[in-house]
């Protein structure tokens, strides 16, 4: 019986399968993936070591971002937006991790601003902003963490003052990812009422930034801190209401796209130490024989292959999710997430160990990746807060 004869055998033996089982991209996903990678290809990957060193991403690729339109590319098309859907976007964050990490970041923070005005802004302030971000003219990031605040986020010292038409905003934001050249920021603060969110621009009065240099891992997503000195701004750039800044304004839609977001560009870049390990190994000749062909190789070469492979699919079922706006996906995405950043760690520290000394050189991109992968685990929730919660959540059957 020849192959073909069996796998007609088995396909009239297999029952009908249910189409939601299918794990499948579209023709239409496909060739956005190939468009996708063929900018990757010429626009980011070759300078990704070079805006590592230099700790920052030149303007005229951030505009290549915006007339390719990648930037507010979820975004609903009445307002310039691209309403691209949840698979194609993660397919658009993957690719451009594998490329850089970096560049990713700032398709992940800009999102989160503007996905979060675009549901919970008022009227006045969708039709002032959203335009600006759908088209990626205006640059938004996430102003959550403080000297003293991160993972337990609901203890944010800022203060917000209502004041007649005004909202008068005091404390100091760290780490913000684009920060140094973001035009709005969503800031989380306290008030009298309870946690808020609100947007700040960047012009308003008290409003001041500092650049943070140094970082270890994306180092070129020009990292800032921020001080708000009696920094006013209109009512109406308040998010939602009072009292749900944390728990659905900026947990319920910002982070929680950041970590659908994050959890993709994991993968990517697990993926981008697949794709080095793969080459490098068939080249690499030691004993006699390409390194690839040493069992222990072979060995790391299928356990990146199978996590990056399963980091992926959690990040399909996370992503069908969110199109059929299943209230699942919340969870599903903080499932993906954990797996994926922890398999990038994993596929980065194999691939630093499997390109041996010129791994750990700076004239290849694996050392890269590892640093990259690293701050995968700690932001959007680290992996410990992800282990703390995981184990509550309403999960949907497999
Ligand atoms: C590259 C980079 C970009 C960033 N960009 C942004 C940004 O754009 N906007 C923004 O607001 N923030 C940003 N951050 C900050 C990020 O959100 C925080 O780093 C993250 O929330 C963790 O907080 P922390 O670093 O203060 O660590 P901490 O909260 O101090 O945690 C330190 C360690 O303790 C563990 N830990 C803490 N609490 C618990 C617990 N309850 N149980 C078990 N373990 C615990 C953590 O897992 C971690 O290992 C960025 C950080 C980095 C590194």
């Amino acid at each position: 019986m020849t192959l073909s004869d069996l796998s007609e055998l088995s396909a009239q033996a297999e029952p009908e399968v249910d189409p939601g089982m299918h794990v499948e991209l579209s023709a239409a996903q496909v060739a956005a993936r190939r468009q996708f990678r063929d900018f990757v290809a010429q626009r980011i990957t070759p300078f990704a070591d070079q805006w590592d060193r230099q700790e920052q991403i030149p303007r005229d690729t951030i505009d290549a971002l915006r007339s390719q339109g990648y930037l507010g590319a979820l975004l609903p098309r009445d307002v310039g937006g691209g309403a691209m859907d949840a698979i194609t976007y993660g397919l658009l964050t993957e690719e451009l991790a594998r490329g850089c990490s970096s560049v990713r970041s700032l398709l992940t923070v800009h999102d989160m601003a503007a996905i979060t005005v675009a549901r919970w802004g008022g009227p006045r302030l969708k039709a002032e902003i959203l335009p600006a971000l759908a088209s990626g003219k205006t640059l938004g990031a996430l102003a959550v963490s403080e000297p003293g605040v991160g993972s337990d986020a609901a203890s944010v010292e800022t203060e917000a003052r209502f004041e007649g038409e005004e909202i008068v905003l005091n404390g100091h934001k760290k780490w913000t990812t684009f920060g140094q050249i973001a035009d709005v920021f969503l800031v989380l603060a306290r008030s009298q009422q309870g946690l808020g969110a609100f947007l700040v621009n960047a012009d308003a009065p008290g409003f001041s930034r500092r650049a943070i240099q140094g970082m270890t891992g994306t180092r070129a997503s020009m990292l800032a801190e921020l001080e708000l000195d009696d920094c006013r701004v209109p009512a109406d750039h308040q998010l939602g209401r009072v009292g749900f800044g944390l728990s659905h304004v900026i947990g319920g839609t910002a982070l929680d796209h950041g970590r659908y977001s994050v959890a993709w560009g994991s993968v990517g870049i697990a993926q981008a130490c697949l794709d080095a390990c793969l080459d490098h190994t068939a080249e690499r000749q030691q004993g006699g024989k390409a390194i690839r062909d040493h069992q222990l190789v072979r060995r790391q070469l299928t356990e990146m292959i199978t996590e990056t492979r399963a980091a992926r699919l959690l990040c399909y079922r996370a992503g069908h999710l969110r199109r059929k706006r299943d209230p699942g996906a919340a969870p599903e995405t903080w499932v993906a997430k954990y797996f994926a950043s922890r398999a990038a760690v994993r596929a980065a520290n194999c691939a630093v160990q499997l390109h041996g000394a010129i791994g750990l050189h700076e004239g290849s991109p694996v050392g890269r990746y590892l640093r990259d992968a690293k701050v995968m685990e700690v932001i959007e929730g680290s992996s410990q807060i992800q282990q703390t919660f995981i184990p509550d959540f309403p999960l949907s059957e497999l």
